[in-house]
């Protein structure tokens, strides 16, 4: 067959090729409409002068946190996590803009509301985040009124990484031929991370409460600040756990921990009425490695109730142990959580030095429930408070239950004269610094805080 042109089929041809041009041309400005303006939102959220509220390093006060309902749920398959928070503000100023923390997670897009506390919900005209200074922003198109209470909340999710901050995951061998790895959920808050695990007024004067609910597979044991209230078991294997509602504390307090191990238990306190239990890996709770640090807990407790004068006012306090964590120990109000290595000791085998690592740990830790916890610096220029405060009842602490070991005495040699070379060097600093970021926290925790103020 014979191909045939004639030149009317070249002016269609040619007709054909002028729209396929236009067609694409249309197209191009469409797809540059559509960016330019994505971009300009973009730019509308980072360009109202350099004065708006997200532009400053910290939150706002027209509005204070009172109640979070909180719940998380942790996959220890896939190592991500979603979550549900509904966060109760009450207005102390007018405006349109509400400011809280956020840290690698991904909001989930419709799930965003604000409504009065008993009413109807108020449009939000946008939202963005604004990752500099870690914030999401929504916008309210109408303003906020003084005097009243609000409700936001919104569905997120987030990765359970192995960085030892916000909510993390751990791991350990569960055999001695290091064949059989277990996973755990633990979370380290403390200063700024609550953010990288639900969105919420990440400052230590943002005090409010918590309603937190925890969903885990069945084969993991999941604790919280406070006491189970009610458990549920969900399809597929999942387990549901609805805790007490905590006391008004700051979010950097918060923790979870869900873990398949064990533990022992004891009764403390002055009256009698507070549940202590210490958790580790089962082998280690099975040979015994976790009875010095609980001993000294049911004790130091006691010690403490009878020398401030005020009780422990939760109904427990659980103490774990765990393989993997950035600082050595946590002072999370009724779940402290500490490094094994801080925590666990072997008797007949462990050193002597490492009992008295484990007493002092456990007395620090206990002695922040009251400095720190039951009364919290408003910013982290305000550390060296709770921690000079933390390791002088240390000392006290450490006496009471070991008096032959002469605590107070070697406080002189063990802080007194290592700090005073430090004090008197160029690395010396007021103890009382200005903070504004994560960085400046991190030279905050130094041993002036700590034993200088001591
Ligand atoms: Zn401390």
């Amino acid at each position: 067959m014979e191909m045939h042109t004639d030149k009317s089929d070249r002016d269609r041809n040619t007709r054909k090729k002028v729209a396929y041009v236009a067609v694409l041309v249309l197209i191009i400005i469409l797809i540059s409409v559509i960016v330019a303006s994505l971009v300009h939102r973009k730019i509308l959220a980072d360009s109202s002068g350099g004065d708006a509220p997200w532009h400053r390093p910290r939150l706002p006060t027209s509005l204070a946190p009172q109640h979070y309902r909180l719940e998380l749920k942790p996959n220890l398959e896939d190592f991500v996590f979603t979550g549900t928070v509904e966060i109760t503000l009450y207005c102390l100023e007018p405006t349109r803009y509400i400011l809280l923390h956020v840290n690698l997670l991904n909001i989930t897009a419709n799930s965003v509301f604000l409504k009065k506390l008993r009413g109807e919900s108020l449009t939000l005209e946008d939202w963005f985040l604004y990752p500099k200074n870690e914030f999401l922003v929504l916008k309210s198109k109408k303003s906020l009124e003084t005097g009243r209470r609000y409700v936001i909340g919104m569905k997120f999710q987030g990765d359970l990484l192995g960085d030892m901050r916000g909510f993390y995951r751990g791991f350990y061998a569960a055999n001695a031929t290091h064949n059989d790895r277990r996973y755990l959920a633990v979370s380290q808050f403390a200063p700024m991370d609550a953010r990288k695990a639900f969105p919420c007024f990440d400052e230590p004067v943002m005090k409010a409460t918590f309603d937190v609910t925890l969903v885990h597979q069945s084969e993991y044991t999941a604790l919280g600040n406070m006491p189970i209230r009610q458990s549920e078991v969900r399809s597929e294997g999942w387990v549901v756990d609805h805790y007490y509602t905590t006391l008004r504390m700051p979010t950097y307090l918060l923790a979870f921990v869900i873990a398949d191990f064990s533990y022992k238990e004891d009764v403390t306190g002055v009256h009698g009425n507070v549940t202590i239990r210490v958790w580790a890996r089962r082998n280690a709770v099975t040979a015994g490695e976790v009875d010095y640090a609980l001993s000294v807990a049911r004790r130091v407790m006691v010690y403490y109730e009878n020398s401030f004068k005020i009780s422990y006012p939760l109904p427990k306090l659980d103490i774990v142990a765990v393989p993997q964590m950035r600082v050595p120990a946590m002072e999370n109000w009724g779940l402290v959580v500490s490094h094994e290595n801080r925590l666990l000791y072997t008797p007949k085998l462990s050193p002597v030095w490492k009992k008295e690592e484990v007493a002092s740990m456990i007395a620090h830790e206990l002695a922040h429930m009251w400095f720190g916890n039951l009364v919290t610096p408003v910013w982290w220029g305000g550390v060296w408070l709770k921690e000079g405060l933390a390791t002088w009842a240390a000392v006290m602490g450490v006496d009471a239950v070991q008096p032959t070991w002469r605590a107070k005495e070697r406080y002189f040699a063990q802080s007194l004269h290592q700090i005073l070379p430090v004090d008197s060097s160029k690395l010396s600093h007021p103890l009382q610094l200005t903070v504004t970021g994560q960085e400046d926290v991190t030279r905050v925790y130094d041993q002036l805080s700590y034993k200088k103020a001591l």
